[in-house]
């Protein structure tokens, strides 16, 4: 077992690096403050691959092992959380629609996702189908047989990442019976005609990417777009999520490093009954779980992420206990780094209350934190699983 990152990984990473440090971070908290989704800069790193990471190298993804895009997508984050969440769920999308579209649709458009021609959405939470993913109603009525047809689209999908801003939707929809089993996934040309946007939500955080409701009125689908075979698609949203959990756990690790070291230049300057404020050992302390909690999660992250390169059984189950991990352990580091600020924590001059802000909504999505707990519970209670996890 060797936990030295390798020549390649450590390349990528001062390349995430030195692109986070020039581009995202000089602009993060502007961006916070204006709403403003960079899209000329997220297209700028597709130049350096981080738009197809994982994705399918036959259609020019770079194929990376999913622990070397943790590494990538770490260093984003460490910039600006909001665009580097943005580019993975882009990630998971040209991924899915890479792995599972026809070859005729995916030569067309991964391409275009990876150089960053075309930026993707995920779409399958609804109003009124959340954690219950697999009760969601928007319908999807094949006219016409065969390859030739099309589908007709009803619906409305909600929170919406990227939507507005993005090109290509990839499209949970029902055809077929109640349940997961009867949910296909499309590939949908956001511009389409009947496709509409609602208004983008005022958030949180993640303020510098914009979320919508999308609604579809009888948009017309060409048959050949569905991904894999009619009732597949939950399966395949779920495989997204996998590796998609990753991908928020460590955006939530490179924010949490981000801030335990302005916490760390902090308490060195600021002085307060006549010595620097990491003289007092309660601070000390702090610094010492912070470090430790960050470098955790950075370590379960980095075992899921191997779990699924290596299509372990249990790859489902490790994704969701770091998912849950990472994102917990990171925000209370985040929190803390606000904490030993004082009230200047709380100013929007220092970066501290947005990283807090930032990263509250990772136990959110992709499945919440809850439903994380439910994913690991079940496993352990179903028989002899618990042998295996370990
Ligand atoms: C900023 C933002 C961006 C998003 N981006 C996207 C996107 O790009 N694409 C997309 O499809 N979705 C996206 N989402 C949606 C997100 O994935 C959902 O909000 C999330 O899955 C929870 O669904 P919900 O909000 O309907 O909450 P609900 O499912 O209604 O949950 C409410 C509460 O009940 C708990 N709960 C529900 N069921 C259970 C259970 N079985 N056991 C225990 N507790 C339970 C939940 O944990 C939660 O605390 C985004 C959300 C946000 C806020």
């Amino acid at each position: 077992m060797d936990f030295a990152l390798t020549d390649d990984q450590l390349a990528y990473q001062k390349m995430a690096r030195q692109f986070a440090q020039k581009e995202l971070k000089p602009n993060a908290a502007e961006w916070d403050r204006n709403s403003h989704f960079p899209v000329d800069v997220i297209k700028k790193t597709g130049e350096l691959g981080f738009l197809g990471l994982y994705t399918n190298p036959d259609y020019d993804g770079l194929g990376l092992p999913r622990l070397d895009s943790a590494i990538v997508f770490e260093e984003l984050a460490w910039g600006d959380t909001a665009i580097a969440a943005y580019i993975s769920i882009h990630n998971m999308v040209a991924w899915m629609i890479g792995e599972y579209a026809k070859d005729e649709v995916r030569s067309d458009i991964v391409p275009k996702l990876v150089s960053g021609e075309l930026l993707a959405s995920y779409c399958l939470t609804e109003p009124n189908a959340g954690s219950d993913a697999g009760s969601l109603t928007t319908k999807a009525v094949k006219e016409d047989d065969g390859d030739e047809g099309y589908y007709i689209l009803n619906g409305e999908k909600t929170f919406i990442s990227g939507a507005g801003s993005t090109d290509i939707l990839v499209v949970m929809a029902r055809t077929g019976d109640a349940g997961a089993k009867g949910v296909s996934a499309f590939v949908v040309d956001a511009h389409s005609d009947g496709i509409s946007y609602g208004k983008n939500e005022q958030k949180m955080g993640w303020k510098a990417q914009p979320t919508r409701t999308i609604h579809f009125k009888d948009v017309k689908v060409p048959a050949k777009n569905l991904l894999g075979s009619e009732g597949e698609g939950f399966k395949f949203a779920m495989k997204g999520l996998d590796g998609g959990r990753i991908n928020i756990g460590i955006c939530a690790v490179g924010t949490a490093q981000a801030a335990l070291e302005t916490a760390l230049t902090y308490v060195q300057e600021r002085k307060q009954f006549g010595s620097a404020i990491s003289k007092l050992q309660s601070v000390q302390f702090k610094l010492a779980d912070m470090l430790t909690q960050t470098i955790a999660a950075r370590q379960m992250i980095y075992l899921a992420a191997n779990k699924v390169d290596n299509k372990d059984v249990h790859a489902t189950t490790y994704c969701a206990m770091a998912k849950r991990m990472a994102t917990e352990l990171s925000f209370d580091v985040a929190n803390q780094a606000l904490q030993l600020h004082g009230g200047y924590g709380y100013l929007n001059e220092y970066p501290l209350e947005r990283h807090v802000r930032d990263l509250r909504v990772h136990q959110i999505l992709e499945g919440t934190n809850e439903i994380m707990q439910v994913i690991v519970s079940r496993k352990m209670l179903s028989e002899g699983a618990l042998d295996s996890l370990r």
